[in-house]
């Protein structure tokens, strides 16, 4: 199996690219902000828990981001392999996705960091905030999602160079060209 981890901060193109990585390579694409926007729209239980914690720019608990990862890897047999977008977030989900990889005899192959600088991420998610209407892209709540991410998820960064996973890519420039970076290193490593 191949499986992928997207890595970025808000904004830097994970779901764009990550949609087409899993088109390319045939995987299955799990994003949780994704989940998580569908459970909200169909006011399940999950999504009138983390409503609420989304729309302020934290993040939703590890225990509940355990629950998910854990039906999802179950519910998807017989692939060739995951690209997870969005996930993981911190530390201690870094961890649990190891230890359910490991029960399964599945393990990451690679972790794609898309690098953007802090000024084009803001523009992009204020452009972004005109277009659509998700409730969590407003100035405010975007300066608080950068926040949560430089001090809880940025350290994965360290933590999958130090397994030699991480390949870096610059993330800005079209579509196209970015995507066409993503495979070059996928292809030749
Ligand atoms: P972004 O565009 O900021 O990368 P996503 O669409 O991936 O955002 O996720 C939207 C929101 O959903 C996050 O700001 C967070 O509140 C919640 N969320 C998504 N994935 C996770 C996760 N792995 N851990 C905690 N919260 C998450």
């Amino acid at each position: 199996m191949f499986n992928l981890i997207l890595f970025g901060p808000p904004g830097s193109g994970k779901g764009t690219q990550s949609m087409k990585i899993a088109e390319k390579y045939g995987l299955e694409h799990i994003s949780t902000g994704e989940i998580f926007r569908n459970e909200i729209r169909n006011k399940t239980t999950i999504g009138l828990k983390v409503k609420n914690i989304i729309e302020s720019g934290e993040l939703v608990t590890d225990e509940l981001l355990l629950e998910i990862l854990q039906y999802e890897l179950k519910k998807h047999k017989d692939i060739k392999g995951f690209i997870f977008d969005g996930y993981p977030r911190t530390l201690v989900q870094a961890g649990h996705l190891d230890q359910l990889m490991e029960e399964m005899n599945m393990k990451i192959s690679y972790v794609i960091s898309l690098d953007v600088h802090d000024d084009e991420l803001i523009s992009r998610l204020l452009l972004r905030a005109k277009e659509t209407n998700r409730s969590d892209d407003t100035e405010e709540v975007i300066k608080q999602r950068l926040v949560v991410y430089n001090s809880q998820t940025k350290p994965l960064i360290d933590y999958y160079s130090k397994q030699k996973k991480l390949l870096k890519i610059h993330g800005i420039g079209s579509i196209d060209d970015i995507f066409r970076n993503i495979t070059y290193e996928i292809d030749n490593h």
